[in-house]
């Protein structure tokens, strides 16, 4: 049963209902099915148009979605007002990728007269849509990782009709947000299975939906546990599919002794707040910081610690994360090794989240492997290192994580460039400046890393390279005239 809850004091909101039955999953991927081929074959301006359609009615019903938004997540107006614009703008950049002919790109070899290997046919490389796109949702973002998200836009973009599970933290919102989408295909004039919706709150419905034989990929943004039971699905169907899982990570942040001596109270109190961000509801959220021993360290180390202390995350998105914060925490304080610095316990309203830090040392941090998974919270580790030696074998026993921030590596050394190396080894975004919470939406981004991080660390979830997720190459043969005539449009 699908209920809408008010995030801040946990009071289930009007009726609950069904989740979608078998027979509507199957039902949607039809329909999604039936749809594929003639959405595959739309032209760019069609698709930049549905696109732009889908921002303008967003931002049409602003106010109802936002309150909506508000009421089931909790994470306030500002933020999701801005979510809401990230969101719009992602739509209508990717319209412009369309545009710009980035779905429909094509190389062209001309045929060579003459005995192989020289001499060839003619062959033009273009790429084709997938076909029906599975989307999980995730809760923590319920405009920019959520039904219209990312994900939705980049598959719509390539061609690629979807069908969307939405996320049972924010039902009403999800619902909302998916009548709006059928609406503005409708009228498009698009067939109705270029955008499907189903929802649930078991994990039943997102199987069903996995195993569907039409699907022909999964984009998926949500927990470890979650991406890893879904991709093994994904991998045993009789025709296994990609599986796009962008999963949680533990951000590494690295303070370098520049940093520490030039301005580490500075950079304690930026790091604090983005610690508390969204209640540290981030898959960028910082979790292990890794600080030099000595004085400059220990001094960093207690401005961070007070910083924290003073503030005072809101309420989390749902009372399950708030059990597995809750959780998570518990499991570090009861770690012998590691020494609490700001601890739930120091005070603040029960109701709600406090931060949680501590501080191991560098070999206690490398033997314990419970310690190097993500606490989806405020909740973070300073992890003290005496060399570079021992901060590399940090980044490279926590392993694949969408960010690596390394803080005071502007001047070029030996240290800093083993760091340097190890980072872009194990990250997928690399930060010299700045927090990594906070993902733009360009051409460059990458929001992906080797696994754990995502399951598929050659594609990014965020960006405009979001779309070859769903475009596959097909090379053609002397290709007819009205074929070459179509300039990479899919027949
Ligand atoms: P979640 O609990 O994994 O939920 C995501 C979706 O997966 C939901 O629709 C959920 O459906 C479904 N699901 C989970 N386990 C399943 C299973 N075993 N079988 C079938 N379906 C399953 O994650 P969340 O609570 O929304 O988000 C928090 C996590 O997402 C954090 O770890 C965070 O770091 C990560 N995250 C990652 C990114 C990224 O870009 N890498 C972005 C945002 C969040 P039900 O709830 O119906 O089971």
């Amino acid at each position: 049963m699908l209920q809408s809850i008010d995030a801040r004091s946990g009071t289930p909101i009007g009726e609950h209902w069904p989740e979608s039955n078998l027979a509507q999953i199957a039902e949607a991927v039809d329909a999604a099915e039936a749809a594929a081929g003639d959405f595959a074959s739309t032209s760019a301006p069609q698709r930049a148009a549905l696109l732009r359609a889908l921002a303008a009615e967003l931002e049409a019903d602003r106010e109802a979605l936002v309150a909506l938004a508000d009421r089931e997540t909790g994470l306030g107006l500002p933020r999701l007002n801005g979510e809401l614009d990230r969101t719009t703008f992602q739509l209508r950049g990717f319209a412009g990728v369309v545009e710009r002919g980035v779905a429909h790109e094509r190389i062209d070899d001309a045929a060579v007269a003459g005995p192989p290997p020289a001499g060839r046919p003619r062959l033009t490389r273009v790429r084709v849509p997938v076909g029906p796109v599975a989307m999980f949702s995730a809760s923590n973002f319920p405009f920019a990782f959520s039904v219209l998200g990312g994900d939705t836009a980049s598959a719509l973009a390539a061609g690629c009709p979807v069908v969307v599970k939405g996320h049972p933290a924010h039902p009403e919102l999800s619902r909302r947000t998916a009548a709006l989408a059928s609406r503005v295909v409708a009228q498009q004039g698009l067939p109705p299975g270029v955008f499907q919706f189903v929802e649930g709150a078991s994990i039943e419905v997102g199987v069903a939906l996995t195993k569907a034989p039409a699907v022909a990929a999964v984009a998926f943004t949500g927990s470890y546990k979650g991406g890893i039971a879904l991709a093994k699905i994904a991998a045993q169907r009789p025709r296994p599919i990609p599986f796009y899982g962008e999963l949680g990570s533990v951000n590494p942040l690295l303070v370098l002794p520049p940093a520490l001596e030039s301005k580490g109270a500075e950079l304690a109190a930026t790091l604090a707040s983005s610690i508390c961000l969204g209640a540290g509801q981030f898959c960028t959220s910082p979790g292990v910081i890794v600080v030099a021993e000595g004085s400059a360290g220990d001094a960093f180390t207690a401005a961070l610690a007070t910083a924290l202390k003073d503030m005072q995350p809101h309420a989390m998105l749902s009372p399950g994360i708030r059990a597995t914060f809750d959780r998570g925490v518990a499991q570090w304080r009861a770690t012998p090794q590691i020494k609490p610095l700001v601890d739930a316990r120091d005070g603040g309203p029960a109701t709600l989240p406090r931060p949680f830090l501590a501080e191991v040392t560098a070999e206690d941090f490398i033997a314990n492997s419970a310690l190097h998974e993500e606490v989806f919270g405020s909740a973070a580790l300073v992890v003290r290192v005496a060399s570079t030696d021992q901060a590399v074998q940090v980044l490279k026993c926590i392993g694949g994580s969408l960010t690596v921030t390394l803080w005071g590596a502007e001047v070029q050394s030996d240290e800093a460039h083993r760091l340097v190396r190890v980072a872009t080894q194990v990250a997928g975004r690399v930060l010299f400046s700045g927090v990594p919470t906070g993902v733009a939406v360009t051409a460059a981004q990458h929001h992906g890393g080797p696994f754990p991080a995502s399951t598929q660390p050659f594609t990014t979830s965020v960006g405009y390279a979001a779309l070859d997720r769903f475009l596959r190459p097909v090379a053609l043969q002397d290709a007819p005239q009205w074929m070459v005539d179509r300039q990479g449009v899919p027949a």
